[in-house]
């Protein structure tokens, strides 16, 4: 019988020694797979929860606390090898958000996977200058790749998007005043709030206009002895429709030659061709915002770019000269990894007609509905032989999104395969999904569990069907 506390009785719980337990065959077992001082310490940390617990818990608790050395054994057994599985797991994303934060935005082209391996196989030349063997410049490897997509004089790269907005305005700004439109005062997932970002720059916040509409006189009057830049705003993840204006950076441009102000135009997702000739909605491109006047142009290295996280910031040679120089610029630097994995991926966009095949944001945005269906129409011959009748499959149309905030008004037509079991309830079988191995992330629609073939390589088809027949038969 397993020891259990009463729960009326005051007399102490006798609770097994880690001496005794180390000797219990599952976590010799352990020892010989993980750490064996990792392990003994886990056992020791798990010992002291639970002491703590039936502390916390009284004699007065209604439920006994299950001391039995066979649920601590597995307790530990469990901590153990959670612990151990990689944190950073490879997953499935059937849930046809192209661009999912959570599952790492961005996949990597071939060739970017191929120049991250090589640059951490062993030592590589980050930030050194060959010629003379004197300590280089990391931001030499893209320059000139981003300085001839967008037509600017100077780039750098940071640790992410937000990284840049906040370095460019503490650069150009700090301690002045930046005038934005209040219909550009925008919120993207994940805590970054451009009030917050403004506040924590140093620079001082002039909002202008109102939600809807905001006119060239409203930038123009808020221009004082203290204004140092104006900052545009894309709205990436919404769109104000209706009564609406805003001002073009053609004209904002104007004001700030009049004023000698920095105009700063953080574009978001940072589109390099037009979406337009494969069928997408049209972003606006980072070129656009160079020819158009912006002094300098912050974007994501991972939403339509389709590199590693990193945050791109282009522009006016003087500008990025001192915004290099800024020691914030050293704080939020990035590494060797998305050095290479950001160049390789920036080259694929010098060969325009090849791009949407190689870089997977773009082939899965654009691959034909035919031929998503049909991979959708593959999982469900290869599932159905597997499952009895209680568990329907039905190809369904539906709708794939790129995400991230990038083109949020757009959706692309996709093909799903819907899933529902009688007995089984959806949030059931959807967190079963995402507990397998690899996990599978889909969406619920209607009360059915939706997978959407256009994130899912051919490649990853038959895993996904293995996982959905694992769920489907309770294993
Ligand atoms: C996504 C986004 C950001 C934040 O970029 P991260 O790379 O996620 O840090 C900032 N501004 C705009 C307009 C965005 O769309």
């Amino acid at each position: 019988m397993a020891a259990r506390q009463s729960p009326r009785s005051k007399t102490p719980v006798k609770l097994i020694s880690a001496t005794r337990l180390l000797s219990f065959p599952r976590i010799r077992q352990l020892q010989a797979e993980f750490p064996a001082y990792y392990v003994k310490e886990t056992l020791k940390a798990v010992l002291r929860e639970v002491r703590l617990e039936i502390l916390d818990a009284g004699p007065e608790h209604p439920e006994p606390i299950d001391v039995s050395p066979e649920t601590i054994e597995a307790r530990i057994d469990e901590r153990i090898r959670q612990n151990f599985r990689p944190g950073v797991r490879p997953a499935i994303n059937a849930s046809g958000i192209i661009l999912h934060t959570g599952l790492g935005r961005a996949p990597f082209a071939e060739p970017a996977r191929e120049a991250l391996a090589a640059a951490v196989r062993g030592y590589c030349t980050l930030e050194v200058e060959e010629a003379t063997g004197r300590r280089g410049s990391r931001h030499r490897h893209v320059e000139h790749l981003l300085t001839f997509l967008t037509g600017a004089e100077a780039a750098c790269v940071v640790n992410n998007n937000a990284a840049a907005v906040l370095l460019v305005l503490n650069s150009l700004a700090d301690g002045r005043e930046v005038i934005i439109s209040r219909g550009q005062l925008v919120e993207i997932g994940g805590a970054f709030r451009m009030p917050d970002v403004m506040a924590g720059s140093g620079a001082a916040m002039v909002e202008v206009g109102t939600t809807n509409r905001t006119h060239f006189r409203d930038y123009e009057s808020a221009v004082s002895g203290r204004t140092a830049m104006i900052q545009v705003v894309h709205p990436s993840n919404y769109r104000i429709s209706g009564f609406t204006s805003d001002v073009p950076l053609a004209r904002l441009r104007q004001l700030c030659d009049r004023h000698g102000l920095a105009l700063v135009h953080d574009i978001g997702s940072g589109c390099l061709l037009d979406l337009s000739r494969y069928g997408l909605s049209a972003e606006p491109l980072v070129q656009d915002s160079v020819a158009a006047g912006a002094d300098v142009v912050t974007f994501s290295g991972d939403k339509l770019l389709g590199g590693p996280q990193c945050g791109i910031i282009v522009g006016k040679k003087e500008l990025l000269d001192g915004i290099i120089q800024n020691p914030l610029c050293r704080v939020l630097r990035c590494d060797k990894i998305i050095y290479s994995v950001l160049e390789a991926t920036l080259k694929l966009f010098l060969d325009r007609d090849t791009l949407a095949r190689r870089l997977p944001v773009l082939s899965m945005a654009t691959e034909p509905l035919e031929a998503v269906r049909r991979r959708a129409e593959s999982l469900i011959e290869l599932v159905r032989p597997q499952v009895d009748e209680s568990c329907r499959l039905e190809l369904v149309d539906g709708e794939s999104q790129m995400g991230s905030g990038s083109m949020p008004a757009r959706a692309i037509p996709t093909g799903l395969v819907a899933l529902e079991c009688t007995g089984l309830p959806t949030e059931e079988l959807g967190r079963r999904l995402r507990t397998g191995d690899p996990p599978v992330f889909a969406r619920i629609a209607d009360g059915r569990l939706m997978l959407d073939l256009r994130t899912v390589s051919e490649r990853e088809c038959r895993l996904l069907a293995a996982s959905v027949i694992r769920a489907l038969r309770q294993e």
